[in-house]
């Protein structure tokens, strides 16, 4: 091997195309020698030049063929196997010729025959080598073709697998269009918006499925229909204009009840813009929406409310009224009519004979309210189930009723809803408020809690009327026996005047007959004996005006407490002097009230600031302030004061708190002041620190402002 490998190196090294050259000019060197040596050694010319022609001419094919081999179909690297080829012709010769000379005398020693065999030969190497070279060169052209086209087919491939994945992707995506045309479609459909483009005329152009299948009418009545014959005959004006404002000002909102080809009507809203077709013409597209869901919620709100301001009137009627039949009248009429129901009624128990009289209602057949009872145990009574159960009994249809049958006023009444419920505490009922209707309905939980409430309501307003009932009773028996006691007292008081005036005429005459006879103590007794009887008389008289204060008193009328405050002071002008009294007064008002109880009030408020003065000169002031539509008259003094303890009791008749001795009095005083305050609707009360002073307030009512004005006597109760 490794022979050949230099071999094959060592041509690589010199180049096949010179070796091919080199060999060409060797062989015409060689000839071109030989012929000048033949030709001086006088060989014939013909012989030279014939033996120099077989040596130089393949010597020349070597040569031009070298030299020209570039032009030659073979690529420049199988030039080393075209100069093997000749080496292997000139090597198998010149072989062939040593091998000949091996035969005994057979030796070829001409040099002529060795030249011309070995040229023949690497010509025909030279033959053979181009041969194999343009095999080799279109072998190797074939084989770069080959995988120029093995390239070219698999970027074929690819390109057809990344048309089949585009391919796919498309197919894909064409699905997914389909896919959601389909959804849209169905959504479209499934929610009953209708779409349409109306042309100018007010025609359809185009509209989706959803108007067909919801107004009835196929596609071919819609071809020949305007959009305001989708409306009521009424409407129809108004669904033109729109449309005409909606191609004016580019957008539509209206709101219409669509009416469908079997005659019912659904409310719809529109909303619309203005578009152009591509021809440029005007058109409005939009969608349409079904909206009874909303009018319903709306509607039920406005019942609601409805509900709301019944149950908020009755409530203020119930205030307002003292007739329990009249708010029973008035419920029943609105609950009525806000539950669109035929009837509605009171039902009051007669707990003695179990019986349900139907005290109010509307809708019943004449004659029957106020006389009409349902019984309140029986089984078919609804009256009767909903008084054994503490919450409403709803009744959707009485034809399939389980519960109990109807008594017989609902079943002449065609009966066949309502609702019942307790009016008053389940524990203790009062009766029973129905409504009922003709159709089989069902009621909401807030139509449940309406008749509840209005129930509730009534329940409260009887419950006040028994209440009010009773206090008026109460009212009547304190005050009927509040005038017997006041008979009583003046009776005793005034019967007791006569036996004392007979003491005292007594008295009186025993001292003037026989004073003569009496020892000093029998005149200190005797002293005693009329002293007791003066204040005996005092205290009668005390309690005779004490019960006389509401039954003999006058009309109340503009008092000017001013004038009254003169009055007093005259009256007490003794008094004053007396106890060196200073009496200083503020702006006093006009009041509402009786002049002669009032001066009787002052009078004594003032006389007993002079009488407690203590030591010492007295000084008393009277004021007046004025709160609201009441004034607060106060009398103040400077004397002894009252312990807190004693601020209550010196109200009472007959209260003192000194010995006669001290200070003279019957203790009747205040709790006559009292006596006529109360009267007047106002109070009085005592502020005082023992040795402080006090102060005495009363309230007495404020007159109108303009009655005081005129200070005319108008009567006032
Ligand atoms: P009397 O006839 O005793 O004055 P009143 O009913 O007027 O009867 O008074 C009851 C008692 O209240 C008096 O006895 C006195 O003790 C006390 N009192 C009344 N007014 C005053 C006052 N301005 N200052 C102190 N005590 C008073």
């Amino acid at each position: 091997m490794l022979p050949v490998v230099s071999w094959n190196r060592a041509i690589a090294v010199v180049g096949g195309r010179r070796i091919v050259i080199a060999l060409g000019v060797l062989y015409v060197a060689l000839a071109t020698g030989r012929a000048f040596v033949r030709i001086g050694a006088g060989t014939p010319l013909e012989n030279v030049l014939i033996i120099s022609l077989l040596i130089a001419g393949p010597g020349l094919v070597l040569l031009s063929v070298g030299y020209r081999l570039p032009t030659f179909d073979i690529d420049a690297e199988f030039y080393e196997t075209i100069a093997t080829w000749c080496l292997v012709g000139f090597g198998v010769m010149a072989s062939v010729l040593v091998v000949y000379s091996l035969q005994p005398g057979e030796v070829v020693d001409d040099a002529a025959t060795i030249l011309i065999l070995t040229a023949l030969a690497s010509v025909a190497g030279l033959a053979a080598g181009i041969h194999d070279g343009v095999a080799k060169t279109r072998t190797r052209e074939l084989e770069t073709r080959n995988r120029e086209l093995q390239f070219a087919q698999t970027e074929l491939e690819e390109t057809v697998d990344r048309l089949e994945e585009a391919n796919s992707q498309l197919a894909n995506s064409n699905e997914r269009l389909e896919h959601y045309q389909t959804y849209t479609d169905h959504v479209l459909n499934a929610i009953h918006d209708i779409f349409y483009v109306l042309e100018a005329d007010g025609t359809l152009q185009r509209w989706n499925e959803s108007l067909c299948a919801v107004t009835g009418y196929s596609d071919s009545d819609i071809e020949s229909m305007t959009a305001a014959a989708f409306v009521d005959a009424d409407d129809r004006e108004r669904v033109r204009n729109a449309i005409a404002d909606g191609f004016e000002t580019g957008s539509l909102q209206l709101e219409a009840a669509l009416q469908t080809s079997d005659g019912a009507s659904i409310p719809y809203e529109f909303a619309a813009s203005r578009l152009e077709t591509p021809d440029g013409e005007p058109v409005i597209a939009g969608i349409g929406r079904d909206i009874s869901g909303r009018r319903a919620r709306e509607r039920e709100l406005e019942q609601r409310a409805q509900q709301q301001q019944v149950v908020a009137d009755l409530g203020q009627l119930a205030l307002e009224t003292d007739d329990i039949d009249e708010l029973m009248r008035d419920a029943t009429r609105r609950v009525a009519a806000v539950l669109d129901n035929e009837y509605c009624k009171v039902l009051d128990l007669d707990e003695g004979s179990n019986d349900l009289l139907l005290r109010q209602g509307v809708g019943w057949d004449e004659g029957l309210v106020g006389n009409a009872t349902v019984s309140a145990v029986e089984t078919d009574s609804q009256a009767a189930y909903t008084l054994a159960n503490d919450h409403p009994i709803v009744v959707e249809d009485l034809t399939t009723e389980s519960r109990f049958s109807g008594p017989e006023l609902l079943r002449s009444h065609d009966v066949r809803s309502g609702i019942s419920t307790i009016i008053g505490p389940a524990d203790n009922p009062w009766g029973i408020l129905g409504t009922h209707d003709t159709d089989s309905k069902s009621f909401t939980d807030e139509d449940v809690t309406f008749v509840q409430s209005v129930a509730n309501v009534l329940a409260e307003a009887i419950e006040r009327q028994q209440y009010q009932a009773e206090l008026e009773a109460l009212i009547v028996d304190l005050e009927e026996s509040n005038e017997r006691l006041e008979q009583f007292a003046y009776a005793a008081s005034h019967d007791l005047q006569e036996p004392l005036r007979m003491v005292s005429s007594y008295l009186t005459l025993i001292e003037r007959r026989y004073g003569d006879e009496l020892d000093e103590d029998g005149h200190e007794f005797l002293a005693y004996a009329v002293d007791g009887a003066d204040r005996m008389r005092e205290m009668i008289e005390g309690l005779l005006e004490y019960s006389r204060v509401e039954t003999r008193g006058d009309p109340f009328e503009p008092v000017d407490l001013e004038a009254v405050l003169a009055d007093v002071r005259q009256n007490l002008q003794l008094k004053i002097e007396a106890h060196e009294t200073e009496i200083t007064t503020g702006e006093l008002p006009h009041v509402e009230g009786d002049a002669g109880q009032l001066r009787q009030v002052f009078q004594n408020l003032v006389s007993n600031a002079i009488e407690y003065s203590g030591e010492g000169p007295a000084r008393v002031h009277v004021s007046a302030e004025r709160n609201g539509t009441e004034w607060t008259v106060s009398v103040t003094d400077n004397g002894i004061g009252i312990e807190p303890a004693d601020q209550e009791r010196i109200f009472e008749v007959f209260q003192r708190l000194h010995s006669r001795e001290k200070y003279d009095g019957t203790g009747i005083g205040l709790a006559l002041c009292e006596r006529i305050i109360e009267r007047h609707g106002g109070e009085i009360w005592v502020d005082s620190e023992p040795g402080a002073g006090s102060t005495f307030s009363v309230t007495l009512p404020a007159v109108d402002e303009e009655l005081d004005d005129r200070a005319s006597g108008v009567q006032s109760a």
